[in-house]
């Protein structure tokens, strides 16, 4: 039986096409095809300037490395979020504060950002890295009054969010338009709602710190103006985290489907919440924050599977059985053994709340009509509702 999975790219001949094309070029890494997809990325998000690189992690890294976060400083990071969040702040040596998130959105709010702000103690507190998870915006404006009070900066991590707006006023936003953040960073994996394979992007409003991102994706030279030909200069070392010609024609063909792959995004999730309905109070859909319209990433579901009398694993094989494939979207990341080592045992009630409930059911541009019906029937059997 074919299993629909929880996500899939949708790759079409004309990206196919647009990736021969590049192959057939005189570039195969850094050529034009970089900088038109940095142009039309930034164009879409609504941001100043965008910087393509290597992946989603890599975005990050850069990030910390454009801020110049230092050894020991703090940062702050749900844990409810991919392990790259966390880990960004550990490349450049500072030290990861883990904020709780709400148990019913699995977001960082307000609250939960406060709880963190006590824990950071005596070090510089540098960043604090919301997450907008399966596409819904946290509070942007409250969690940049919160950090920028405590001397740090927002930095979105929105690999789920491309295409989600909202309105925390009157005014319409975007997420990537980084209004109330120093960057953005997103990713291109397959499961993502453009597919690059690997692949990543950040934005700012910032020049210097575009200028930098630019500098440390590309081993931290620079050359100077008016240099002999042949010049560059190292003023530190940087990275190879270049995104190739080549996979930057997959980017830009993507890109310009995204305004379909939104659409067909938001009808499915309508969907899923017309289909789901009669399974509550059993199954419910994560919160949605007022203020956000998303193009959901994950369709995240939470379920008492205590109450229902099953287990988590006993739901996913017979979800299996009937050809419906999940995920869990995340194991709470303070819970690593690496970073149980490092930091003890955290209490954050709101991740593990959220950890014991939640399953990310399948939701991609490619699902048949009917799958949405098929997905809330088999659970509605397996749950015995
Ligand atoms: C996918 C993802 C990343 C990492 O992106 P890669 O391209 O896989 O390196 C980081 N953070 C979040 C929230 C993600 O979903």
């Amino acid at each position: 039986m074919a299993i629909l999975p929880y996500g899939r790219q949708t790759i079409e001949d004309d990206d196919i096409a647009a990736v021969v094309e590049a192959l057939k070029g005189d570039f195969l890494t850094t050529g034009p095809t970089v900088e038109a997809f940095e142009t039309a990325f930034a164009e879409t998000v609504g941001a100043r300037h965008a910087v393509a690189c290597a992946n989603g992690t890599a975005a990050l890294h850069l990030a910390m490395l454009a801020l110049k976060v230092q050894p020991g400083e703090a940062v702050i990071a749900p844990s409810i979020t991919f392990l790259a969040t966390a880990n960004c702040a550990r490349y450049v040596d500072a030290e990861v504060v883990f904020a709780d998130v709400d148990p019913d959105s699995g977001l960082m709010t307000p609250e939960t950002l406060a709880q963190a702000l006590e824990r950071v103690g005596e070090r510089k507190l540098r960043a604090v890295l919301p997450v907008h998870l399966r596409g819904d915006a946290v509070n942007l404006p409250e969690l940049a009054t919160l950090a920028g009070d405590a001397g740090a900066v927002l930095v979105e991590d929105a690999p789920h969010a491309l295409g989600t707006t909202m309105s925390y006023g009157n005014v319409a936003e975007r997420v990537g338009d980084v209004r109330h953040s120093a960057m953005a960073t997103f990713s291109f994996h397959p499961v993502k709602t453009i597919a690059t394979g690997e692949g990543g992007m950040v934005t700012t409003n910032d020049p210097a710190l575009a200028e930098r991102l630019r500098m440390m994706r590309t081993h931290g030279m620079v050359r100077p103006e008016g240099a002999d030909p042949w010049w560059y200069e190292m003023p530190e070392p940087g990275f190879n985290y270049r995104l190739p010609d080549i996979l930057c024609a997959l980017g830009l063909s993507q890109l310009a489907k995204l305004p379909r792959f939104a659409a067909r995004r938001r009808a499915l999730a309508k969907a899923y919440d017309e289909a789901l309905a009669p399974l509550a109070p059993a199954v419910r859909i994560a919160t949605r924050p007022a203020w956000s319209d998303p193009v959901l990433h994950l369709m995240c579901v939470l379920i008492d599977f205590e109450a229902a009398g099953t287990t988590r694993r006993a739901v996913v094989e017979a979800l299996r059985e009937r050809g419906v494939g999940t995920q869990v979207h995340y194991i709470p990341v303070h819970r690593q053994p690496y970073y149980r080592d490092r930091y003890g045992e955290l209490e954050l009630p709101g991740a593990e709340a959220w950890y014991a409930r939640c399953l990310s059911l399948p939701l991609y541009p490619g699902m048949a009509d009917g799958d949405v019906a098929h997905v809330a029937e088999s659970l509605r059997e397996v749950l015995g509702l």
